[in-house]
């Protein structure tokens, strides 16, 4: 390809509204436009990259026998209510209606539609199991756009779903499907971890993220290079506290006045004692009201595994205005002597003895208090938030570590949800009718491109990895308006085509600084700079992107070897 004939709109400045460097550079190269909040245009060299990402998530996809369909995008409300998500779904859902007043939605995710086929074609144990995916456009009405396509409202995703008769199988298709996603991040040049995650009210330990590691990610994921186990913060399990030995005598429990004393540092501090000898009381509102968490006063309550250890719809820390309508609970003063709610109890808690908690009485604590004789804990539970450097859960020496993550895939076995909602059934080799189990499994496509660009950038621009790169290789002539230097760019692109590599040859009569520059921003890994200087000794420049190295090479024997250069990047 010319680039005179290409539409590569670049700009020098990045959008004001831009936060992260892959909205910036994405922009600045000429990949993407906005069109509205959320809402963004593709352009040629912004295509020609999430094809990419496409093609390499296809070939995974039918190597584990997946089939792609492609489903409608606007979907039937009634499918929605009958799988119950019409209402709960909310406002991420774009409700739309035709000229009729018929309800519909912009399709979010395709499990209603895809169940919908399948329990209309399938009958019998002898059609499943079943592999479906599609490439498609997703519509969800999120909170907060940002970050150009890594959280936008209209997006591109592969989303796939399996049917089958049991959990054996489900289970055998999640695990190729977890090593299908292996291969296409690895396929993309990410650094990347698959972490345990949260498969909430689904139950089961049945979930895993896709996370490429990045400092602009929205997630937290703990991890320990010893053994390799990784999860979602929302989930990292904690270890259980080593047995402990009570002392041997233990205080009693005594009310002692702690004027203005509300946070657990105020409370230690004036107690001279440490954060590990408090015990924090944490009030969270469900659906059914108000429970109450204990974590030690250095930890940290995670409202994920408390709410899936209730096994409640919602779980959220209760507000001030909450509070208040409880004239029994004084903010900063609330402890588990005594209370009135359901308590639950981290697990460390069991091993704590002779502690401190609020006394529910203003500017009052009690100390000396113990399990066992004060509280009444309705359940103890690993219900705290890991931080980096606590020990590992899994091995010995381990420590977890702690980095921020970008979702880009996330697999689920779903059960029966959606099939026992929406009656998708089939007859077991008794004749039985029983309901089909599912897997679903989601891969974003702008969001795995620009979560390359956030990996693999510098200050000149993308650095893009070989098989996610728009062009393998750009020809750059000092001027192309010189015959020679015209001819020789000619044949290197000429015979580079004819390999297979594509090639983009910059032919616009610009400055030669202003070339530059454009290459490195747009990330192509190899650039070819043909100058007269360099040509009259036989020689052209090649300019690795990735490392900024430059070496001459003997032209044209160099045409040649481009593609084991190209394959060693
Ligand atoms: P998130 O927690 O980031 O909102 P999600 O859990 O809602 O993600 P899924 O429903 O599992 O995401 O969707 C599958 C994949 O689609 C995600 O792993 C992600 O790569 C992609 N994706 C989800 N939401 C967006 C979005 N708003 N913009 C771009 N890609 C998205
Ligand atoms: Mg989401």
């Amino acid at each position: 390809m010319h680039f005179s004939k290409l539409f590569i709109p670049t700009l020098k400045e990045s959008p004001a509204d831009a936060e992260v460097i892959s909205h910036k550079l994405m922009v600045r190269a000429g990949m993407i436009r906005q069109v509205a909040s959320g809402i963004y245009s593709i352009l040629p060299l912004g295509l020609r990259v999430l094809r990419k990402v496409e093609q390499i998530i296809r070939e995974e996809m039918n190597q584990i026998d997946g089939q792609e369909v492609f489903l409608p995008s606007i979907q039937p409300a009634e499918l929605w209510i009958e799988s119950k998500r019409w209402d709960f779904y909310g406002k991420e859902l774009l409700r739309i209606k035709d000229r009729h007043g018929r309800e519909f939605c912009y399709g979010p995710t395709h499990e209603e539609v895809i169940t919908d086929i399948v329990r209309k074609e399938v009958k019998s144990y002898r059609q499943l199991p079943i592999l479906l995916y599609q490439i498609q456009t997703k519509f969800r009405d999120e909170v907060r756009p940002r970050f150009g396509i890594m959280r936008g409202r209209e997006f591109m995703m592969k989303d796939a779903y399996s049917f089958h008769t049991d959990e054996e199988d489900t289970q055998r298709t999640y695990n190729q499907m977890a090593q299908a996603y292996t291969n296409i991040f690895n396929r993309c040049g990410l650094n990347f971890k698959q972490v345990q995650a949260d498969s909430g009210t689904i139950g089961g330990s049945f979930s895993h993220e896709f996370a490429v590691l990045a400092d602009s990610g929205e997630d937290d994921i703990g991890f320990c290079e010893s053994c390799g186990y990784a999860s979602n913060l929302e989930l990292a399990e904690s270890k259980p506290p080593a047995p402990s030995t009570p002392p041997a005598t233990r205080q009693e429990i005594k009310e002692v006045e702690t004027p203005g004393q509300k946070s657990v540092e105020d409370v230690a501090g004036f107690l001279n004692l440490s954060a590990r000898q408090i015990v924090k009381t944490i009030l969270l509102e469900n659906e059914h009201g108000l429970v109450a968490g204990l974590v030690r006063g250095d930890h940290e309550i995670n409202p994920v595994k408390l709410k899936n250890l209730i096994g409640c719809e919602w779980l959220q820390p209760a507000g001030e205005e909450v509070i208040s309508r409880h004239p029994e609970l004084h903010c900063g003063y609330v402890g588990p002597v005594g209370l009135d709610l359901p308590v639950y109890a981290d697990c460390e808690i069991s091993a704590m003895y002779d502690f401190v908690t609020g006394a529910n009485k203003t500017s009052t604590h009690f100390t000396g208090v113990q399990v066992e004789r004060d509280l009444k804990i309705k359940q103890f539970s690993d219900i705290r938030t890991v931080k980096a450097d606590d020990p590992c859960p899994r091995c010995e020496r381990g420590v977890y570590q702690v980095k921020r993550g970008i979702e880009v895939g996330h697999i689920f076995i779903l059960g029966t949800k959606y099939s026992s909602a929406m009656k998708a059934v089939y007859l077991d080799q008794q004749g039985k009718e029983n309901a089909m189990i599912m897997g679903c499994y989601g891969i974003g496509v702008g969001r795995t491109a620009a979560a390359a660009i956030e990996q693999n950038h510098d200050d000149k621009g993308i650095v893009w990895p070989r098989n996610l790169a728009p062009f393998q290789v750009i020809i750059i002539p000092v001027n192309y308006s010189n015959e020679d230097l015209k001819t020789v760019c000619d044949t290197i692109y000429d015979q580079l085509q004819e390999t297979g590599i594509e090639t983009l040859l910059d032919d616009r009569s610009d400055r030669l600084g202003g070339k530059l520059k454009d290459a490195d921003l747009l990330g192509i890994p190899l650039q070819i700079i043909v100058g007269p200087k360099n040509l009259s000794a036989g020689q052209v420049e090649i300019k690795i992107r990735k490392t900024n190295e430059s070496d001459l090479h003997p032209y044209p024997e160099v045409i040649a070897d481009i593609p084991s250069i190209l394959k060693g990047l």
